[in-house]
């Protein structure tokens, strides 16, 4: 059985309830909003399915202009959630202006460190921003590093602050040669898999829209990078997940 840490299962066009049942092999997982409307509807799948899902509530950094408008409501969500996240920098894409997405990150990891609860962070382009900001708040034993592209040296930094690094699709992509070399360098207690439903299909299903039942795919994928068997990345993955979202 597999956890999917990151599952945006309120964006995917199929309905939650038949994704679910594709995926008999996943145990539960994690939804991520993206703004407080999506993450109430992670909140609203959680309290529908208690024993598949859990909720997190954050706005994305795409999202990041706005945080002043919707700061207010994401609190309010945050208090019912396991997590706050999807929360993080994106200077590749750049949707939200820099400063925006700075003020919206720095005030989500802080408002995760008041509430006690775990965060899951997105980081692309970002690293040495994003490395700062959770050294700086102290935040790095309960960050999740989601959809990891980082190098195996970023890898050994983001580590030595606390953080788990989850694997998503890129692990299993034939590009994907620096990924693997980062999870070569992360200790399996330190893992978690994920699929990022809808985005990110592992091969062969490349393109299409993802799904909760791909997880074991990128599994595979971190199974040969170790030289460990499938059934042991799931059974440590999973341990990993209910040890940080559902202690
Ligand atoms: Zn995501």
């Amino acid at each position: 059985m597999w956890v999917d840490s990151h599952c945006h299962l309120q964006l995917a066009d199929h309905e939650p309830s038949v994704l679910l049942e594709r995926a008999p092999d996943v145990d539960w997982l994690v939804a991520p909003g993206i703004d407080a409307a999506s993450s109430s509807a992670a909140l609203q799948l959680a309290a529908r399915y208690p024993d598949r899902i859990t909720a997190a509530v954050g706005l994305h950094p795409h999202e990041a202009d706005k945080w002043s408008v919707e700061r207010n409501l994401i609190i309010e969500e945050a208090r019912r959630s396991a997590a706050i996240g999807e929360i993080g920098l994106d200077f590749y894409r750049n949707l939200s202006p820099r400063d925006q997405q700075l003020a919206a990150f720095t005030d989500q990891l802080e408002m995760a460190a008041d509430l006690d609860k775990p965060a899951v962070v997105h980081c692309r382009d970002a690293f040495r921003e994003i490395f700062d900001a959770i050294e700086s708040t102290g935040t790095g034993e309960r960050v999740v590093m989601h959809c990891w592209t980082g190098g195996p040296r970023w890898t050994r930094r983001f580590l030595d602050l606390g953080a788990m690094i989850s694997f998503a699709g890129p692990v299993a992509f034939e590009t994907g040669e620096t990924v693997r070399q980062a999870a070569a360098v992360v200790p399996p207690e330190r893992a978690m898999v994920e699929t990022d439903t809808p985005y990110l299909s592992p091969p062969p299903f490349r393109g299409e829209p993802n799904e909760p039942a791909r997880v074991a795919l990128v599994g595979k994928a971190l199974a040969r990078v170790w030289g460990t068997t499938v059934g042991d990345v799931a059974r440590i993955t999973s341990a990993n997940a209910r040890r940080v979202f559902r202690p």
